[in-house]
């Protein structure tokens, strides 16, 4: 099943599970739609997996099977499954960082 992760790794904006603009790859990074296709071209900074938009899920499954409100920026998070693939993202960076960078 997958997590739902309730915002964007690269601009932390807000994806809820009924949006149409998630971006996900196969390790269920999350973006969102601007961040997949304007600054990411498509693949998954972290594992360079295809993005691909996020299935959404009807409103009387999320109260079953609740979406995901842990929220990854930037790599935090990445490294349980995706650990040496790239070398990238999994440098532990504030919070405060991310919401500044352009690197993703
Ligand atoms: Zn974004
Ligand atoms: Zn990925």
């Amino acid at each position: 099943m997958l997590e739902m992760r309730p915002g964007c790794e690269c601009c932390d904006r807000d994806l809820p599970p009924d949006s149409p603009d998630a971006r996900i790859c196969t390790f269920e990074c999350t973006f969102c739609s601007d961040c997949a296709e304007r600054r990411l071209a498509g693949a998954c900074p972290n594992c360079g997996g295809e993005l691909l938009t996020r299935p959404r899920r009807p409103a009387d499954k999320l109260a079953k099977y609740p979406a995901s409100t842990v929220r990854v920026v930037k790599g935090e998070g990445v490294g349980r499954g995706e650990a040496g693939v790239g070398g990238r993202g999994l440098r532990q960076s504030p919070r405060h960082e991310a919401t500044s960078g352009l690197e993703c």
